[in-house]
């Protein structure tokens, strides 16, 4: 049989997807199931491993029925998967102990405190690139082995620590591989950067026994075949990469210095920094943008808040508009903001503020601004927020990148991406599939069994759909930065201590 497709998994926080792509990267179908969210107490995030795995499966059947395809022309598998989500289940049985406890869940935040106040972060960061947080795996490990007593199971290896990757490959793969790859691991807070592998050390921080983690997988690795009573075929699964890693890869990011944004509820920013490890001035994480053939690549990323939730904020609270799409007409119904800017740091400014008290702050009304006035700012303070990550991520990089490469629900909205890429100075390029974490996985698994030859035979595989080239002069640039750095200075000001 004629192999022709490539499938990626992609097991989100809220829905499992499968997708089927061409080896010339085409989006050909894809099937989606959503799964319950548990909150057991506020701030605390669950999910039921056998909804992931239930979910996931059957849209692997789906998308096999829509696309009308046998499942023996599907050449490899790809997984990616939400990061730093935590499951142990036993090895001899592999009954799962707890729900998984997903990356939001604030559960372990005092024990992350409690790290700082010991002046364990600077080792955390200089080893891991990270900044420690309850959102990384290690804290969750080590609430799981004390809130179920396992603590002497798992020094006795009867125990199984997977991120959602290591779960899938488990549960999916013929013979039960128990393996991560470099992606997954580097969100664990466990994983030293440096030399590619589990960490004594911090192992020794949080007393988590090694003999409960996975082995350590290139991103690209055939670490399997799919089990054949799922979709009634063998299929290598060949790539493995956390959602923001692979969607760095399904840009085609190849190159040092090139960067991605997914504008989603939030906006995701990747850069690829080399081969090289960086820490970031800034307080940027680095973390893998993916490991093949043993060889490391880093990446910095950041992320803002509040990305296109803004506009549902416009729409559920202020009633400015009816829908997110819609906002792209009204924000082009008028020449400007009229000198007004909204800082929505309705939750707190991240990179490269770092300011959990500032708040969202709306200055420079006068007796003429209008709703459009407001919704215009609102689009326009996602590219600036956006912006700023980029120039920081290129001033610690010392790298400058002409190209932002774009994807996500936002991205759609043009007048969005053309006024990021006049505020950056730089080209602008959204993707015709912009299906970029599936399709960063899929590719992956097509490069592992040599569908293609190397990553500028992969890049072939990305086509731009739209660019938007920069069309502000400096002299209109430059107050309009000026201004947003105000409005936030406004922003932080405003929560300060009396
Ligand atoms: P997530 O994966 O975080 O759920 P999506 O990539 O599905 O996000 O994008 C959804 C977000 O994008 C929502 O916050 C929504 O407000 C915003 N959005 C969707 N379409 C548009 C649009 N045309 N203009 C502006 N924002 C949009």
């Amino acid at each position: 049989m004629n192999k022709r497709y490539l499938m990626a998994l992609d097991q989100g926080t809220t829905s499992s997807r499968a997708i089927l792509f061409t080896f010339e990267g085409a989006m050909i179908a894809s099937a989606s199931l959503e799964f319950t969210q548990h909150y057991p107490r506020p701030g605390w995030v669950e999910h039921d491993p056998a909804d992931i795995l239930n979910t996931q499966i059957e849209s692997m059947r789906a998308v096999v029925r829509k696309a009308g395809i046998d499942p023996e022309e599907i050449a490899a598998i790809g997984i990616t998967n939400q990061r730093e989500t935590t499951l142990l289940w036993d090895k001899r049985t592999g009954q799962v102990l707890h729900n998984a406890i997903v990356w939001q869940c604030r559960r372990t935040a005092e024990q992350v405190d409690r790290l700082i106040q010991d002046g364990l972060a600077p080792m955390v960061r200089e080893k891991t690139g990270l900044v420690p947080d309850a959102y990384f795996s290690g804290t969750k490990i080590r609430w799981l082995l004390d809130h179920l007593t396992l603590q002497e199971k798992a020094q006795n290896g009867n125990i199984c620590f997977g991120t959602v990757d290591t779960f899938l490959v488990w549960n999916l793969v013929e013979k039960h591989p128990f393996v991560t790859d470099a992606t997954n691991a580097s969100r664990t807070m466990l994983f030293n950067l440096h030399t590619q592998d589990w960490d004594d050390d911090l192992l020794h921080m949080l007393n988590i026994p090694k003999a409960m983690l996975p082995r350590i997988a290139d991103s690209t690795e055939v670490v399997g075949m799919l089990r054949k009573d799922i979709l009634g075929a063998s299929i290598p699964v060949a790539a493995i990469a956390g959602d923001q890693h692979a969607a760095l890869f399904g840009q085609a990011c190849f190159e040092e210095g090139m960067v991605k944004n997914t504008y989603g509820t939030g906006c995701f920013m990747l850069m690829n920094i080399g081969e090289q490890f960086r820490l970031s001035q800034s307080n940027l994480i680095t973390t893998m943008a993916w490991r093949i053939q043993g060889k490391p690549v880093y990446a910095f990323e950041g992320s803002v808040f509040m990305g296109g939730a803004t506009l549902q904020w416009l729409r559920d609270e202020l009633k400015l508009i009816g829908s997110s799409p819609e906002s792209e007409q009204i924000a082009k119904g008028v020449p400007s903001t009229g000198g007004v800017y909204l800082v929505p740091a309705f939750t707190g400014l991240g990179a490269p503020y770092w300011d959990m008290y500032a708040r969202g702050t709306l200055v420079g009304m006068t007796r003429g601004t209008s709703g459009a006035h407001i919704v215009r700012a609102a689009l326009e303070s996602i590219a600036y927020q956006s912006a700023d990550l980029f120039d920081a991520m290129g001033r610690d990089a010392g790298i400058s990148n002409p190209v932002l490469r774009v994807d996500g629900g936002a991205s759609a909205n043009r007048f969005l991406m053309q006024f990021q890429a006049d505020i950056l100075n730089a080209k602008v390029q959204r993707p015709a599939v912009t299906e970029t974490t599936g399709l960063g996985v899929a590719l992956m698994a097509g490069l592992s069994l040599g569908i293609y030859s190397d990553l500028q035979d992969t890049a072939r595989s990305w086509h731009v759909q739209e660019t938007f080239l920069p069309q502000m002069n400096e002299a209109a640039r430059l107050p309009l930065l000026k201004g947003w750095h105000k409005a936030v200075a406004a922003a932080q000001f405003w929560a300060k201590e009396d």
